[in-house]
């Protein structure tokens, strides 16, 4: 018989997964409770509540999906979309693509409105496609972490009105830059785990306001995934009467670990998380363009938690292998169109360190 699983253990600076604290891999280590087991229930209720901090809403509809991000995605798409309705969506890097995706599968018309890779979608172009598609739901990422840059979803809302439901991928921004689900007027957001929550890959938190809620069960279609329809989910995961009707079995050990990465997000403070990642992203930056790379992200929308750097001549992709084999230290490539050109560089939750910092770029110089 082959010896005990002993994977190697690596400093993970990619776009994800990100470090995990020990506490929240012993909290993957607990005895596992049965799905409807009063216990879990209670841990279940926990974790929502602690989403809901997180996300900063009051929406009672808020849970982890069963799923990676793109779960997430599916969820709020699938579940807010039936053919025919329209959605127009901000595409400035692999990820609002996805969505794109994702949306046409469900049968929408989508609208795309286009950004350089590296840039943002500015709101004001999303208002004026929605003035001219008047869709149901208008889309965009976060944080796109396929080029590091952030897009700014506080002025969306007053661009595009009242009317469009607004879905927001935060798949990399939830628990690392601000964002405010209720004071931005997003009605979707869906996130993961594995970014700056920092818990391994396997839940989407997401959160539907009322609104979404309703538009949800208000359908005239049944949603055409079973797994992800949101009028049963909620079933499972909402307190209140006729709640905790059996769905799925929940992963119930990724919820310990999403309810205590949650823990130790509230323990350290969101503000005070947000500075941290500001704070170390800034400081890789600076010490990245010293060392002469040119960061890739719009100048002013740069995420801290997610830095892209342009390889210069004479710098080829492969040396992230070394960094992996020499080093054991993970950075991301490029992925679409910055495969080949771009590194990335992920300083995410429990992995936002100067220390991490310090350590990336001596093995750079050391290998460069
Ligand atoms: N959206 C964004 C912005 C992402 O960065 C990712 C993953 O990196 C996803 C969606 C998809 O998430 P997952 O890979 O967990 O399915």
């Amino acid at each position: 018989m082959k010896s005990p699983l002993a994977p190697p253990t690596r400093l993970l600076l990619g776009p994800g997964p990100s470090p995990i604290d020990p506490s929240v891999l012993d909290a993957l280590s607990k005895p596992v409770l049965g799905h409807l087991d009063p216990e879990f229930i209670t841990i279940m209720n926990e974790t929502s509540e602690r989403l809901r901090t997180v996300f900063r809403t009051r929406n009672p509809l808020t849970f982890p999906v069963s799923g990676t991000g793109s779960a997430g995605m599916e969820t709020a798409l699938d579940n807010l979309l039936e053919p025919g309705d329209r959605i127009v969506i901000g595409v400035n890097g692999v990820f609002g693509g996805r969505m794109a995706d994702a949306a046409a599968r469900a049968g929408a018309e989508v609208t795309t409105v286009e950004a350089d890779w590296g840039d943002i979608i500015d709101p004001e172009e999303l208002g004026k496609a929605v003035r001219s598609v008047k869709p149901r739901v208008v889309a965009l990422v976060h944080a796109e972490t396929s080029t590091g840059a952030r897009s700014p979803v506080d002025l969306v809302r007053r661009e595009i009105g009242p009317g469009p439901l607004l879905v927001v991928d935060s798949v990399t921004g939830l628990g690392g830059i601000p964002l405010e689900v209720d004071k931005w007027g997003i009605d979707v957001c869906f996130s993961g785990t594995q970014k700056c929550l920092s818990v391994p890959p396997g839940l989407a938190p997401i959160t539907f306001s009322p609104r979404a809620a309703q538009a949800v069960a208000d359908r005239k279609t049944p949603v055409q995934s079973w797994y992800l329809d949101v009028s049963m989910l909620r079933k499972y995961w909402e307190e209140g009467e006729g709640a905790r009707a059996y769905h799925h079995t929940a992963p119930i050990s990724m919820v310990y670990g999403l309810w205590e990465g949650l823990r130790l997000v509230l323990e350290e403070g969101l503000e005070e998380r947000w500075a941290r990642h500001q704070e170390v992203g800034e400081f890789a930056q600076q010490e990245l363009t010293g060392m002469g790379f040119k960061l890739y992200a719009r100048r002013g929308y740069r995420l801290p938690q997610l830095t892209s750097i342009r390889l210069p001549k004479g710098v080829n992709d492969n040396l992230r292998a070394r960094l992996l084999t020499d080093f054991d230290i993970e950075i991301g490539g490029g992925l679409g169109a910055g495969a080949g050109k771009v590194w990335r560089i992920g300083l995410m939750g429990f992995g936002a360190k100067k220390e991490n910092v310090i350590r990336l770029v001596q093995a750079l110089r050391a290998i460069i």
